[in-house]
Parts: C-alpha cells; structure tokens; sequence
C-alpha cells in the first residue's frame, strides 16, 4: 500500500489510520534524545505595550537544533511530540528554561519581565504538572506572576470540569494564564467569561488582513471590546504592519506581538534590549484621527 505512493513517500499506518512518513519517524526517535543532548533552544518574542511603548513581556518559542538538519521550527516538531508523548519532556524543559531565564535577568538587576510558555493540551492535562509547577516556582523562588501559561481553546474546552479543577489550583499559586490563538477554536463566551484568564491573544490570522478585509477588522474590535468589559487584556498577535498597529491603538489594545517589533530572539538579544531599556515610540495620531 505504502508502495504505491511511490518515490520518498512511503507511508506506515498507525492504529487510527494516520499516516506517517520515513522522516517523521526518524525525527520522532531523534526528538526522544533531543532533551538530553542539550538541542532544544529557547528564543523569545517581545510583547510591547501600547501605552508605555516598553517590553512587558516575552514570549517563549522552541526551537530543535536538529543534528545535520538545521533549526527545526516548532510548527514541525511540536505535534510529533504531541503524538508520541514527548511533549511532557520538552514541556517540562521549557518550563524550567524559561523560569531559569526568569532569574538570570533578575540577578541582573533588569527590571521584571513576564515570560510566556506554550503549554499543550497533554501536558497541561498530565496529573503531575501542577506539582512540576510548583516545585520550579519553589526552587526558584521567582514572583509567580511573572510565569505566564498560554493555553488553546481547544486545551481549555476539552474536560471542562477537569480544566477548571487545574486552572484553580494553578491560579492559587500566583501565575497569570493566557488564552492563546483566540478565535481559531471553539470556546464558548459564556464559558470564557467565567475562567480566570488574563490576557486574550488574538490569533495572528485576524490581525494580518486587519487593515483591508473589514469582517476581520469587525472581530478584533467586537473581540478587544469584549475582553475588556470582561476586565482583562488582550494582545494582538502577529503584528507587520505600521497600519495593523495603528488599528490595534484606536482599539485600546493593551498589547502587541510581532515582526515589526522584534522576531523571536536568543536570549541574549532580549537582554541587551531589556538592559537598554529599548522602548518603541508610537507615532502621535492626527487629529480628527483620534476618536475613530
Ligand atoms: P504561537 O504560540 O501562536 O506563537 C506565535 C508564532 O507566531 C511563533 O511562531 C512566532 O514566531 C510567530 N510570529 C510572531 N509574530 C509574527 C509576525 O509578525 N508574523 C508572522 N508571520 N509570524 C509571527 P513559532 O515560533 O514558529 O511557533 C509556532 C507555534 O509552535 C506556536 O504558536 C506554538 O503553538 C508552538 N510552540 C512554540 N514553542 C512551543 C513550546 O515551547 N511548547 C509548545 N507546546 N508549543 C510551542
Ligand atoms: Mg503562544
Ligand atoms: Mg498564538
Ligand atoms: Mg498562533
């Protein structure tokens, strides 16, 4: 069967019918080591507020220095590890990494700034992540609140009862939650309203056609209005465009995230901004402009 899709494409099937290619397999069983043998990196994405113009955050983002292939995006190996179970691992190690990061820059002495994890839907249902939490925040002994856990619609719709009893307890200790990639699932607002999130993230599909496609521009106002009466922030992210960011400030959107800032970077990259105290000056809107 596999035979005949021919060429490179040889397909093995799982017990639920997915496919999976000789490449996959192969980066599942290097990704198993890929903890251990130190290839995993961080790098880190400003989150830049609308207000002070000043980094008030930073999202993390993995990356896999594969061996003879170059960095690998987590778009690539994210689900992988999802599939095989390896995420609770990379999960974990993220974690770690990014509390560790925490730390270094306060030692420094550079002023707090909040770290973003990513967390997937099985590690954030994994029995042990609440203890893993923490025990790191124990061990580090950072202020909670500069933690920031980004979860999905669909990790937050999936066991809502379960989700709730996690969320509580995460809560209870201090660190901020984030609802990432909004408006690509299927959360319901009445559900949304009640869970003690703090920040809404508005999916980048939304914010990039946000200056010509007028039901997109409609959604992140109806979406950046919402989230306030309901009394939390929101960021928008995947911001390119003086135009894009223009929109978002006649919002009264809280925050942005995106290439016209700054793409993810190592860590030391951020540092020299922190260090500097790098500070985005937005252009003074004209008049007439201001009550759009
Ligand atoms: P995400 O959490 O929605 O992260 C934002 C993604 O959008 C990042 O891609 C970032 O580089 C990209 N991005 C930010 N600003 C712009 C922009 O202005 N234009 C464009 N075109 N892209 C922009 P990245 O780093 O490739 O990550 C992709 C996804 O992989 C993340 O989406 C997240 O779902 C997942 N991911 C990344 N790191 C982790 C992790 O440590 N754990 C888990 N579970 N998932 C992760
Ligand atoms: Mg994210
Ligand atoms: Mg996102
Ligand atoms: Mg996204």
């Amino acid at each position: 069967l596999a035979k005949q899709e021919g060429g490179d494409n040889y397909c093995f099937f799982q017990p639920l019918n997915k496919p999976v290619t000789i490449d996959q397999l192969d980066m599942a069983s290097q990704l198993r080591f890929a903890v251990e043998r130190n290839e995993l990196v961080l790098h880190y994405q400003p989150q830049i507020s609308l207000i002070s113009g000043e980094i008030v955050g930073v999202e993390a983002l993995v990356r896999w220095n594969r061996p003879n292939s170059g960095m690998v995006p987590p778009g690539v190996f994210i689900p992988i590890a999802e599939e095989t179970g390896l995420i609770v691992g990379i999960g974990e190690w993220v974690l770690q990494q990014a509390i560790a990061q925490i730390l270094a820059w306060q030692r420094e002495g550079l002023p707090p700034v909040k770290v973003a994890v990513n967390l997937a839907a099985n590690h954030f249902h994994n029995p042990l992540l609440p203890g893993l939490i923490d025990r790191l925040l124990d061990e580090s002994g950072i202020e909670p609140h500069l933690l920031e856990l980004e979860l999905t619609e669909s990790t937050m719709m999936r066991n809502v009862v379960r989700v709730k009893q996690i969320v509580d307890q995460l809560k209870i200790r201090g660190v901020c939650l984030s609802l990432d990639d909004f408006g690509t699932g299927h959360s319901s607002l009445a559900y949304l309203s009640q869970f003690p999130i703090d920040l809404l993230k508005i999916d980048r599909s939304f914010v990039t056609d946000v200056t010509t496609n007028p039901t997109n521009a409609s959604i992140v106002a109806a979406t950046v209005a919402m989230t306030h009466k309901l009394g939390k922030n929101v960021i928008a992210e995947g911001v390119e465009t003086e135009a894009q960011l223009a929109f978002l400030r006649r919002l009264h959107c809280d925050q942005m995230q995106g290439f016209l800032f700054s793409r993810p970077r190592p860590a030391e990259e951020i540092g020299v901004m922190l260090r500097e105290g790098q500070r985005w000056q937005f252009k003074v809107e004209e008049a007439g402009q201001k009550h759009l």
